[in-house]
């Protein structure tokens, strides 16, 4: 056969965006601002391209943002990565969870993902070869049955992904999730792929627990984070993997022959603008005060508001009003009510359909306001 991902179409965040633009919809669908990022963060980008830093960056990313990012992590979780060595930076969080897989899984090694599950993930696994094992984590609370994924553990398992917090359950994993894949992975060579590109928007005071955070997690693990998430530049696609050296020299063996390297100017505006750690720290005000925007204008509809601990999405059961699939009631939404959104069905390989869509509120105060003109409606 000519495919090697026969099951794979468009991503449902390029189908939404394009059916959002189509009914000149409002788009709540795929993540990304719709707003400015700050001015002083462009004024950067603009003085290194005018002084002349147009060329390749080295391989592994310019090392005064490793410096950065080392700091960053240390300062967040108290874990120390060697600049040089244990980081590198990618053209954002896709590319190191692409990078990542391809480096480290092998044809026939098992991986185990938690579902609802970004789309990426699957697609890549199959594409080197690798056989997903999955746990469903159900609507309304989304939890994870520790004993039932120990339970897909056999010694052919090579990777679990983990994505914290996740999108789109909005989930965040606590003190006693952490200790139960302690646990699991204890004893065995088990490596995990931690996705925290939304490490810096958690809510109501609660704490982003990093895997670096564990030396029993860290020292097999690869964490990726996105600096379009930090600063609103998803278009720039920048971000970055560390992971300890022995993993990173075998992730570098694959991201030098993919991307080789990423955009030298952006790179130096991202470490000038880093050096000042409330650029990123607010985030967690910044977007709780969308999310609560957005919550409270919903609390008097009909959708029925889940749990939002962190990420920028908040997902909404939608039962009592139709009995639709949530990808029919997407499109409808979108075409009839004039919002675009994401159905959840679309994160679970058997399309598990429990009326759940999601909405992303990365966006200005108006676009909120008038989505919630639309929804109100319903
Ligand atoms: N991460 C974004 C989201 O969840 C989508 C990025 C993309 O379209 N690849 O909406």
């Amino acid at each position: 056969p000519l495919s090697k991902l026969s099951d794979v179409g468009t991503t449902i965040f390029s189908q939404m965006t394009q059916l959002a633009q189509e009914h000149e919809a409002i788009n709540l669908s795929q993540g990304f601002p719709d707003f400015m990022p700050d001015s002083a963060l462009l004024d950067h980008v603009h003085y290194f391209i005018t002084k002349g830093f147009n060329q390749y960056a080295p391989m592994g990313g310019m090392l005064g943002l490793k410096e950065e990012i080392a700091r960053k992590i240390e300062d967040s979780h108290k874990a120390v990565y060697h600049p040089d060595s244990e980081i590198t930076v990618t053209a954002g969080g896709t590319q190191a969870i692409f990078t990542a897989i391809a480096a480290l899984v092998k044809k026939d090694d098992e991986v185990i993902i938690f579902e609802p599950a970004y789309d990426c993930y699957e697609p890549i696994v199959e594409l080197f070869g690798g056989i997903i094992k999955r746990f469903e984590m159900r609507a309304p609370d989304y939890e994870i049955d520790w004993n039932a994924v120990k339970g897909l553990v056999t010694d052919k398992t090579r990777m679990i992904i983990i994505n914290n917090p996740n999108n789109p359950a909005g989930r965040i994993l606590n003190e006693n999730d952490l200790q139960a894949l302690i646990n699991i992975v204890k004893g065995t060579s088990i490596l995990i792929l931690s996705d925290e590109v939304y490490e810096n928007i958690v809510f109501d005071g609660k704490t982003h627990l990093s895997i670096s955070k564990y030396p029993e997690l860290k020292e097999r693990s690869l964490m990726v984070a996105s600096f379009g998430k930090l600063f609103h530049v998803t278009g720039w696609k920048t971000g970055y993997c560390a992971a300890p050296k022995n993993l990173m020299d075998e992730f570098r063996k694959v991201h030098q022959f993919n991307v080789f390297s990423v955009n030298t100017p952006m790179q130096l505006a991202l470490a000038e603008y880093m050096k000042n750690p409330e650029h990123y720290l607010h985030l967690n005000s910044f977007f709780q005060e969308k999310r609560d925007f957005l919550r409270q204008g919903l609390s008097g509809t009909s959708f029925e508001l889940l749990d939002c601990e962190g990420t920028y999405f908040q997902a909404v059961r939608y039962s009592r009003i139709s009995d639709q699939n949530d990808l029919d009631f997407a499109k409808e939404l979108t075409a009839n009510h004039k919002v675009a959104t994401v159905p959840f069905s679309s994160f679970y390989k058997n399309r598990l359909n429990e009326h759940v869509i999601r909405l992303c509120f990365a966006k200005k105060q108006e676009t909120l306001e008038r989505a919630l003109e639309h929804l109100s409606k319903l």
